[in-house]
């Protein structure tokens, strides 16, 4: 009896040591998500270079647009360093759960990223900078961080061989703002690759020169070139201040980078995420290495498509 009663203590004691560890979740990778903890956060993509008259055509009155829907909505932006201390589990998921959020990114670097502009058709051009600037009041910056982020390309000369294969002038792609806005907290600057491997190269960094798909990077040496060393050219750019993610050319995630590469070199090369075009908002389960964005003109087209997306997105949450 005394053994029986013992024993059924000692069941409902470890019984109670189980629930309460299975209970103490400090940070949503170790469980479940619970109410207080569940998030979904639309990541935005946006081209400076695309220009032309409209909504459709040109990003910057896209982006204008958009943040009026998102004030609208009652959204505020997430800087998108945030969201990946909230993935990595350095931040806790209660400060992003239950909240109107979205992150906005920029591909490719080109100077109408920092810089106003003039358009063929002698209209002025405002950067997605100025927009971003002029919008804070309407669509407040929730927690520390760059409003925005742009993903550049790292190496010089093939963003000026890619120049002049466009026929642009010389400063359609410099770099000359990288360090300024790295620190500004606007428009922060992180890596987009070595080269793009962009079709319009005659040479990419990528073993038999296979162009135009970012999923050709599948081994080491590609993926050091293409990656670290894109990084230590945009370290000594833009400084200390550049952000620790990777946007996929093309928003391309190639598994052995994803799966392999980037989780085992990653931290060292100095980057804590990896941003893919995959079209759905990031949630708890989120993979680091291919958080998934939504890109402008692809997955959205008009402003209705737009709150309609940005509604289906908080359905799923
Ligand atoms: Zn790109």
């Amino acid at each position: 009896m005394v053994a029986f009663t013992h024993s059924s203590f000692l069941t409902r004691l470890t019984q109670t040591m189980l629930t309460n560890l299975r209970r103490w979740r400090p940070f949503a990778k170790l469980g479940k998500p619970t109410e207080q903890t569940n998030f979904s956060v639309p990541v935005l993509c946006y081209h400076s270079w695309q220009l032309g008259d409209n909504y459709t055509d040109d990003n910057h009155f896209a982006m204008e647009q958009d943040l009026r829907t998102l004030a609208s909505m009652g959204y505020q932006i997430l800087p998108t360093e945030q969201l990946i201390a909230v993935l990595s589990g350095k931040v806790c998921p209660s400060n992003i759960a239950n909240r109107k959020l979205a992150c906005i990114t920029f591909d490719d670097g080109k100077r109408w990223d920092f810089y106003d502009g003039v358009r063929s058709n002698g209209s002025k051009i405002k950067s997605f900078r100025r927009i971003l600037t002029e919008s804070q009041n309407a669509v407040p910056t929730h927690l520390n961080g760059a409003r925005s982020l742009a993903f550049v390309i790292a190496s010089p000369d093939a963003r000026n061989e890619l120049s002049q294969a466009f026929s642009e002038p010389p400063d359609y792609w410099t770099h000359d703002w990288w360090k300024k806005s790295a620190k500004e907290g606007i428009v922060g600057v992180a890596n987009h690759s070595w080269d793009h491997v962009h079709d319009a190269l005659k040479t990419v960094r990528q073993a038999e020169n296979k162009k135009g798909s970012f999923f050709n990077i599948e081994t080491y040496p590609d993926a050091h070139a293409q990656i670290a060393e894109a990084q230590t050219i945009i370290d000594k750019i833009a400084g200390k201040k550049r952000i620790s993610v990777l946007g996929y050319p093309y928003g391309h995630a190639p598994s052995y980078l994803r799966e392999e590469f980037l989780p085992t070199y990653g931290p060292s090369i100095g980057l804590k995420g990896a941003m893919s075009t995959a079209g759905r908002a990031v949630t708890n389960d989120t993979n680091i290495w291919d958080i998934p964005r939504f890109v402008c003109g692809h997955h959205w087209k008009t402003p209705t498509e737009f709150s309609e997306l940005i509604r289906s997105t908080e359905a799923s949450s």
